[in-house]
């Protein structure tokens, strides 16, 4: 059955762009967003003072292919790594390289993988070694605003809902700055799709959820400024103020009860 890309967005119809996926579809959306889940449970383990961020990549790339899947960023827009790693005050899309991890540092990993034409995508922040309390509570922030988000990802609830519920969790702990330029996506078919899920709102407005859409949420907390800065190399966003940033994601798929979250290991 044909269900996406209607054209209407009059009340109750679907807004272009934003795609239903089939029971086949969302299968192979599973299997992606284990793999996505497996590897980062690999790295998890290899991330350590000295490692540089290239050498986190190769691992990366290599357990995807040996689960059977294809890296998702790799070539994406001419991105030229499979892992996005950012270092403290790096929020997003941060290049591989020759840069090391060192003690104290918080290391966000951002990946994804494709399997039968269908995409998982997840992101999570680790602190290496001992890290201050402040940035303790940085993480524990980033990572309950994502859940504050999963929450109301539920078919009848609109995207509003969802960015509310993050916006509070957040300015409800302390002034942290919530990154307004880069938010999360649809997803399925392609990395990138309708709607973009933006991680501040206003509940009640917006598209309204539905079953079997899926989208990726991920919400990006600075330990300062919400505002943003392009590097020179086109791709690593950074802090406008140089304070840490963390960045948490999953791929949720839309039910009518609790979400599955595609990109977590199944217990
Ligand atoms: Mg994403």
């Amino acid at each position: 059955m044909k269900t996406n890309l209607k054209t209407s967005d009059a009340k109750g119809e679907i807004p272009q762009g934003v795609t239903i996926k089939t029971e086949k579809e969302l299968a192979y959306m599973w299997e992606a967003g284990q793999v996505v889940a497996k590897t980062h449970q690999v790295l998890r383990r290899a991330i350590k003072p000295g490692i540089t961020t290239l050498e986190l990549d190769a691992i990366a790339e290599r357990e995807i292919r040996s689960l059977g899947a294809i890296p998702a960023f790799k070539g994406y827009r001419g991105f030229p790594g499979t892992l996005c790693v950012s270092v403290n005050d790096e929020i997003v899309h941060g290049i591989p390289g020759k840069r090391k991890i060192k003690e104290g540092d918080l290391v966000s990993l951002d990946l994804g993988a494709i399997v039968a034409g269908l995409y998982g995508d997840a992101a999570v922040t680790w602190p290496v070694g001992e890290i201050n309390d402040n940035l303790v509570k940085l993480l524990e922030v980033g990572e309950a605003s994502l859940y504050a988000g999963i929450q109301k990802s539920v078919s009848g609830n609109r995207l509003g809902d969802v960015s509310s519920a993050i916006q509070m969790e957040i300015e409800s702990r302390s002034s942290y700055g919530i990154v307004r330029e880069y938010v999360g996506h649809g997803i399925g078919r392609q990395l990138h799709e309708q709607p973009s899920v933006p991680n501040y709102g206003i509940a009640g407005r917006g598209v309204q959820l539905r079953a079997n859409m899926a989208i990726a949420i991920e919400p990006m907390v600075n330990l300062g400024t919400h505002e943003t800065i392009l590097l020179d190399d086109d791709w690593t966003v950074k802090t406008a103020d140089g304070k840490p940033s963390v960045h948490f994601e999953h791929t949720v798929i839309i039910t009518e009860g609790t979400p599955i979250i595609t990109t977590k290991l199944d217990q």
